[in-house]
């Protein structure tokens, strides 16, 4: 059956049922990648005991849970962090031009598990099959709810000082034969990633 087409944004009401088909899709394969059910719910719209329901399903246990993330700095701690992250913004901002923000997530971060496949041992990939999809939150350098919470919190916006929204900024390396992107912040001088600036 046709349905006209709607803006699919999490938490509008009156879903099809082909539209919610496909949110539990993506849903699924959120779990696939370890995110957690708290943050699986927030960007689906799906209550969050059917996701509980869900991740119980898929991969067999229930749902990790614990704090949110809530600290920006926690991204520039290490030189491996910096590049992934940098990574997953770029990968969503691509995603989010053609998918509502649900799907995007899910895209980007599914093809940043296939881009880091070499940082994650066959062994922690469910089956040993895909390296986007891995057997606990920490066989990802960057796990799904920080990733997530980077992408939310992560605009190139100023404030009306002029500083900007998020202090986070995303950087190209300064060395012609890198130029690789790694995230740093507004306050940092860097200009090199740190892998050149050894
Ligand atoms: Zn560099």
């Amino acid at each position: 059956m046709q349905t006209p087409e709607s803006p699919r944004r999490a938490g509008k009401p009156k879903r099809s049922k082909e539209e919610t088909r496909q949110i539990v899709h993506y849903a699924e394969l959120m779990v696939k990648m370890r995110a957690r059910a708290c943050v699986i719910s927030e960007l689906t719209g799906l209550p969050s005991l059917e996701v509980r329901d869900l991740w119980q399903r898929v991969a067999g246990r229930s749902s990790p849970s614990g704090q949110q993330p809530n600290d920006l700095a926690w991204y520039l701690k290490s030189s491996r962090r910096r590049f992934h992250s940098a990574l997953i913004v770029q990968l969503y901002h691509q995603a989010l031009q053609d998918l509502p923000a649900y799907a995007a997530m899910t895209n980007a971060y599914y093809h940043y598990g296939q881009i880091t496949a070499a940082s994650a041992p066959r062994s922690s990939w469910i089956d040993g099959a895909d390296p986007s999809f891995r057997g606990e939150e920490r066989d990802y350098e960057v796990p799904f709810s920080r990733a997530n919470y980077l992408c939310k919190a992560y605009t190139n916006d100023k404030l009306a000082n002029g500083r900007r929204k998020c202090p986070l900024v995303i950087k190209s390396c300064r060395n012609p034969s890198c130029q690789a992107l790694f995230m740093s912040s507004e306050d940092e001088v860097r200009e090199h990633c740190t892998v050149c600036a050894k």
